[in-house]
């Protein structure tokens, strides 16, 4: 059994659900994340409502290539996990790569099958949908591109739970930049409120 993300048209950039670019949901005194590179404001790639929790994905991209935005413990992009209560639109820095120029709504599809691109390649044939319009996978294990990077929690040290896959996007125009064809994972340890992001290509 594999959970889709499929691509669902665009939704309003503060909206309270699970998506690719808008705005993102965080609580009171929140910071926006800096790159431990370059210092720049992050760019804001994904909100992905779990359970009771809101996971947020932030990534680098003031100097495309030069901020180790792949690697989970770099400082180059973050992964913040927030209780879902008492969420409100994050005041966006002035200066800096931090919006994607396009808000994509994200629906869930379940298909009957393991494999991500199996997967993926009968519900394009199921729905005459082109394979781009698969965002990623929800859940399950990572169909990794690279080998197993499942990273360990910085707080408790155990392996963090694999949480979802992004693909870069429907549109290359507006995708996120996972180095040309490449997949973003996303962790999270919930019992320590924590996660975390990499990406392969
Ligand atoms: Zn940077
Ligand atoms: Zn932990």
């Amino acid at each position: 059994m594999t959970t889709l993300m499929t691509y669902a048209g665009p939704v309003d950039a503060a909206a309270l659900v699970t998506r690719t670019g808008g705005v993102p949901l965080t609580p009171a005194g929140f910071s926006w994340p800096r790159c431990a590179t370059c210092a720049g404001a992050m760019q804001f790639l994904a909100q992905l409502l779990l359970d009771d929790l809101v996971l947020a994905v932030f990534m680098c991209q003031n100097d495309p290539g030069m901020c180790d935005d792949w690697d989970p413990a770099s400082g180059g992009n973050r992964a913040l996990l927030f209780p879902r209560g008492g969420l409100a639109a994050a005041p966006v820095p002035d200066r800096g790569a931090t919006l994607l120029s396009e808000v994509c709504g994200i629906a869930y599809a379940t298909v009957d099958e393991a494999d991500y691109d199996k997967a993926r390649d009968q519900w394009c044939a199921t729905h005459d949908r082109d394979v781009l319009e698969v965002l990623g996978r929800f859940g399950g294990a990572p169909s990794w591109l690279q080998g197993d990077e499942t990273p360990p929690c910085p707080s408790c040290a155990r392996p963090m739970a694999f949480a979802a896959q992004l693909e870069e996007g429907h549109d290359h125009r507006t995708a996120m930049n996972f180095g040309g064809g490449g997949c973003g994972y996303a962790f999270t340890c919930a019992p320590c409120l924590a996660a975390a992001f990499l990406w392969q290509c």
